[in-house]
């Protein structure tokens, strides 16, 4: 694994997206991820490379003892932070481990309407690449891709990419689709990682 990057000086000037806010950077419980924040308590992270989907879809079989007697959370925070476990853990179960450690209580998804580079407003500009990414730009032709949460630059001299905080909603959403048993998702999900998502608040009853 290696730690998410990004230039020293996009780093010191980037702006929220949701507010135009100045964003700086602070600790989360991810120790591989960028975690930004505003004075409004928006939080963006810029994730580190994740691991391939082909070792990923190794976690399921791997042996961990150090976990042995651990608690679910001290459990979720091993999994964040051992190179080992990071290595095999997919992307969006590292985002949801966090959410789930940190415990804190986001009741809305974050607006994407300000240029992280200038602040400036961004407005929507061409027809999506896809049907599940959106086009933004600022008047500054600052130029984005927006999907799921996550803001990348659609310009070739920046290389940035911003993930939203999920609300508490979209995260119950996850933990549900996690925990049904797809078998295309089985062999990412390490026992010990469904037990720290049917521990969480946010994992909807029902689910096993
Ligand atoms: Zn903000
Ligand atoms: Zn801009």
């Amino acid at each position: 694994m290696r730690t998410a990057s990004i230039t020293e000086q996009l780093y010191a000037e980037l702006q929220c997206p949701s507010c135009g806010d100045h964003l700086v950077s602070r600790k989360s419980a991810d120790p591989w991820a960028i975690c930004f924040v505003c004075s409004r308590d928006h939080r963006f992270f810029i994730m580190p490379q994740g691991p391939l989907a082909a070792f990923t879809a190794t976690a399921a079989s791997i042996t961990l003892p150090e976990i042995g007697g651990l608690s679910t959370l001290d459990i979720a925070s091993f999994w964040l932070s051992d190179p080992r476990a990071r290595w095999v853990l997919n992307d969006q179960l590292a985002i949801l481990l966090r959410s789930i450690v940190e415990s804190r209580r986001i009741s809305s998804e974050p607006h994407f309407s300000f240029c992280p580079i200038c602040g400036e407003a961004v407005e929507e500009y061409e027809r999506p690449l896809d049907l599940y990414m959106r086009g933004l730009r600022c008047q500054n032709d600052h130029r984005w891709a927006l999907r799921g949460g996550r803001l990348f630059s659609a310009m070739e001299t920046v290389r940035l990419e911003l993930q939203a905080e999920y609300s508490d909603a979209v995260v119950s959403q996850l933990i549900a689709a996690w925990l049904k048993r797809d078998p295309h998702l089985e062999p990412n999900l390490h026992d010990s990682v469904r037990q720290v998502l049917l521990s969480s608040p946010l994992c909807p009853q029902g689910a096993t």
